[in-house]
């Protein structure tokens, strides 16, 4: 089987179930038009869209509310160089323009972007005042955490420079202890889909209630809880209440090949819903060691896709259907 433009449903039963896409960026409100067209194809009636207010605003005009959940991007700059004020005012602006949720991001990349001096550490202490203005508008936080283990042993191998991800996964740890009534999607699996980190994940649902995850970034996800199909399957099943389906498109940014949407609905509906081995991914995985990245479907049971793929996220942001 194959990824094919002209059957782009190849291989998919129509879910019995709505779909909502936790965790997508809408850079304009324009571009939102090709994740619609494309979630109207693959069941995706809602999506989780981190906007910038203008985008927000015109979306909302052009009668898109009921289809979008919003997220607000904090500005990670003010996080890299380490200014809370500015943050706190984000949230601020987030809590009055009525967005569902915050945004953030602490990948170690940071420091290159920014030109630091030093990579910032989420639980410093001068960013619990920001915690606790979030925590105190009842706002969830959607956040990245870490990156793939792979990139820790290629791109990151100077960890006084970029840490380690023990020590990015300890330093959140220390942020949801502090927090306990802060909800908390934790995006990519928690940063921990490779099969190695599951037990560490499992402690985390465990430890704290408000802890969720999503699904994005098709492939390091199918890339890595594909490895071990029935221990994913058997995990997924055990915190089927707490994993939201996501992909993470961007649309309304650079430019991306015109199956970019498609492929990305596609991989993930074969992953979760079908019993399909060795699929090739329809989209180069760089991160691979050695490519290609296959589609092993989990074919989850028809209980857990409702609630992964719909309930779990309405629930969430109190949502009613
Ligand atoms: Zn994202």
């Amino acid at each position: 089987m194959k990824f094919n433009l002209s059957d782009p449903l190849a291989g998919l039963v129509p879910p019995n179930t709505k779909i909502c896409d936790s965790h997508v960026h809408i850079w304009n409100a324009d571009a939102f038009n090709e994740l619609e067209k494309w979630g109207q194809l693959y069941g995706v009636k809602r999506f989780m869209g981190i906007a910038q207010p203008e985008v927000k605003k015109t979306l909302e005009q052009n009668g898109k509310a009921a289809e979008i959940i919003f997220a607000y991007y904090l500005p990670m700059q003010a996080f890299a160089e380490k200014k809370p004020e500015t943050i706190i005012e984000a949230v601020d602006e987030a809590h009055s323009l009525n967005y569902s949720l915050t945004k953030t991001w602490f990948g170690p990349r940071q420091i290159d972007f920014f030109n630091t001096e030093k990579l910032v550490s989420i639980s410093d202490p001068i960013f619990e005042p920001v915690f606790t203005r979030i925590e105190e508008y009842g706002l969830p936080l959607d956040i990245h955490v870490a990156d793939p283990d792979i990139w820790y042993s290629t791109k990151y191998q100077d960890s006084e420079r970029y840490l380690t991800k023990t020590q990015a996964i300890n330093d959140f740890y220390t942020v949801l202890e502090r927090h306990p009534s802060l909800k908390v999607i934790s995006v990519h699996f928690g940063s921990l889909p490779e099969i190695n980190n599951l037990l560490q994940l499992e402690d985390l649902f465990q430890r704290f209630p408000n802890f969720y995850v999503d699904t994005a970034s098709t492939k390091w996800i199918i890339r890595e809880l594909g490895k071990h199909p029935q221990k994913t399957r058997d995990f997924i099943i055990r915190y089927q209440d707490r994993i939201l389906f996501a992909t993470d498109l961007s649309v309304g940014w650079g430019d991306h090949p015109e199956d970019y949407i498609p492929t990305r609905y596609w991989a993930q509906r074969l992953f979760w819903e079908t019993n399909v081995q060795k699929v090739e991914l329809p989209f180069s995985d760089e991160d691979n060691p050695n490519p290609p990245t296959f589609i092993n479907g989990l074919n989850l049971p028809q209980s857990v896709l409702e609630r992964f793929y719909w309930q779990n996220s309405q629930d969430f942001f109190n949502l009613s259907q």
